[in-house]
């Protein structure tokens, strides 16, 4: 239980712990972000045993209606690129990373407006079918 009041409070603060697995989901379906942060910290972990190669896993931030045209041209990119085109409707971007990994991903608030619609993806061919959820700054 007191693990549970810790995990709620550092919510509270400027940063969340996201995981993916090797069934192509993602814990969370929404991340909440305080209107107060200037930067935001996702943590990305990959609790699966597969590589990146096969199951590999990041978190992209762009605007809703922006995250199919990233995902079509992702897959142009590759995996040498981590699967993240060089355009400037990527808000932010992680590294891959495949099981048993982690990475951290520093996102600038700054860009982002209150009220727009922002999702977050994995941008892995295919998995953004069902790795995505609504980034919300309140
Ligand atoms: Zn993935």
């Amino acid at each position: 239980m007191i693990f549970t009041l810790f995990s709620q409070n550092s919510f509270a603060k400027c940063e969340v712990t996201l995981t993916g697995n090797d069934q192509m989901q993602f814990d969370l379906k929404k991340i909440e972000v305080p209107g107060s942060c200037k930067k935001f910290k996702i943590n990305l972990k990959h609790s699966g045993k597969l590589t990146k190669q096969v199951m590999g896993h990041n978190v992209v931030i762009s605007k809703t209606e922006d995250m199919t045209e990233i995902t079509q041209k992702a897959m142009a990119v590759g995996i040498k690129g981590d699967y993240v085109p060089k355009d400037s409707k990527v808000l932010a971007a992680s590294k891959l990373v495949g099981g048993g990994e982690h990475t951290t991903l520093s996102v600038d608030i700054g860009k982002f407006k209150k009220g727009e619609k922002y999702t977050f993806f994995c941008s892995f061919p295919g998995h953004y079918a069902l790795m995505k959820g609504d980034f919300l700054i309140k």
